[in-house]
């Protein structure tokens, strides 16, 4: 008999079995009425979830898509930039806002760590940036940035659109777009909203929707504000088509995610990450985010001594856990296991023990039950 196989990198995540239910429902016209009702509700308990004042937008598309639609918005060719990079999400920004002719400098952090609030502060001084984007959790290295902090010291940058990449961490990571100070923030339903690829979430303050209209005609089309904002307002209105059957599939997530309370779901995310942490570092894995900056929504691994990547990744499959290699510089040395959206105590003791079976059939001297018994301890307490 098979092993059932879980899903457990980065993103996409698990998705529950009401919500693939969704996905399996008959298609409907996007002018139905039911639907219609349907789309408005999410969109107001989206921005009520992340306490923004401002506009939501639910387009289809990726994480990229959002990358893309936050800098499309807000900044116009020969603008200055500020991309401050954790790691390959964050420098994703460079290549695309260089090819929209924008002046992007950067600021980039070791991996692993992250930059200070106040090197930030200090390039921001030496001139004018239309933008600073900030990659709340980047996926590459499984570093948090402080974008609460960062909110704050922006205040002293009122001219600049604060942009923050939350696509490894909206709702898994204590996000508020008000409080925090956040122009725009963005993600995909495939990360811890636990929904299939395909959806772009996008929260806009009221100040990024000015940047939008100062802007006048702007190139792009199909990530216009402007072209999405009232279907935003009226979710009868035609522009392009919106997913349907996805637009219910992150409304079942919304309401999992409201009946388990938003800040719940940051506690779960923190004592989730905190258990399966400890008992990866208990079997030998190094952590590649140094302590003080660790995301809760995923964990990069490195492996210990002898330990050959590809050979490790296929036990695991056999074992019957998805996980993702390393990227960049770390392709081959480490792994990188998500642990966001809605997994629960099943996932975390299973996918622990089956690393340790893959552990110890790559000939590692580990003792089987070691790291299953830290979980099962943070999960007593
Ligand atoms: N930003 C971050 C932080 C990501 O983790 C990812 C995807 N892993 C992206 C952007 C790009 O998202 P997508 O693959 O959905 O286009």
């Amino acid at each position: 008999m098979k092993t059932r196989k879980l899903l457990m990198i980065p993103g996409p995540t698990p998705v529950a079995r009401s919500i693939q239910d969704q996905m399996g429902r008959e298609t409907v016209a996007f002018g139905d009425p039911a639907f219609v009702k349907d789309f408005k509700e999410l969109l107001e308990d989206l921005k009520s979830l992340l306490c923004c004042s401002g506009e939501v937008f639910v387009v289809a598309g990726t994480g990229t898509m959002g990358m893309e639609m936050a800098i499309a918005n807000t900044t116009k060719k020969g603008d200055n930039i500020l991309i401050v990079s954790h790691g390959f999400f964050g420098d994703r920004f460079i290549d695309l806002c260089r090819k929209k002719g924008l002046n992007a400098d950067v600021i980039s952090s070791e991996w692993g760590e992250t930059v200070p609030v106040e090197k930030i502060r200090e390039k921001l001084r030496e001139k004018k940036y239309s933008a600073i984007t900030v990659t709340h959790v980047d996926t590459s290295t499984g570093v948090c940035a402080p974008v609460a902090d960062i909110g704050r010291m922006m205040k002293e940058f009122p001219e600049t659109i604060y942009i923050v990449d939350g696509v490894c961490a909206t709702a898994g990571e204590p996000e508020n777009v008000d409080a925090m100070g956040i122009d725009i923030l963005f993600t995909g339903s495939q990360k811890a909203f636990g929904v299939s690829p395909g959806l772009t979430m996008l929260w806009a303050s009221r100040k990024a929707m000015e940047r939008r209209k100062s802007l006048g005609d702007i190139p792009e089309f199909y990530i216009d504000f402007e072209k999405w904002l009232p279907i935003m307002k009226d979710t009868g209105k035609y522009f392009a088509t919106p997913a349907v059957n996805l637009v219910w599939a992150l409304k079942e997530s919304v309401r999992i995610i409201k009946e388990e309370g938003m800040e719940n779901r940051y506690e779960r995310h923190r004592k989730t990450a905190a258990a399966m942490q400890e008992a990866l570092e208990a079997i030998g894995f190094k952590i590649l985010a140094k302590e003080g900056c660790r995301a809760v929504t995923l964990s990069n691994l490195i492996y210990p001594e002898g330990i050959d990547d590809a050979k490790f990744r296929g036990l695991l499959a056999e074992e019957g856990i998805m996980v993702a290699g390393g990227l960049a510089a770390y392709a081959g040395k480490m792994f990188r296991l998500g642990h966001m959206g809605n997994i629960d105590k099943h996932d975390m003791v299973s996918v622990i023990a089956a690393i340790e079976r893959a552990l110890y059939r790559a000939g590692m001297p580990v003792q089987l039950g070691k790291g299953v018994g830290i979980v099962q301890q943070h999960l007593m307490k």
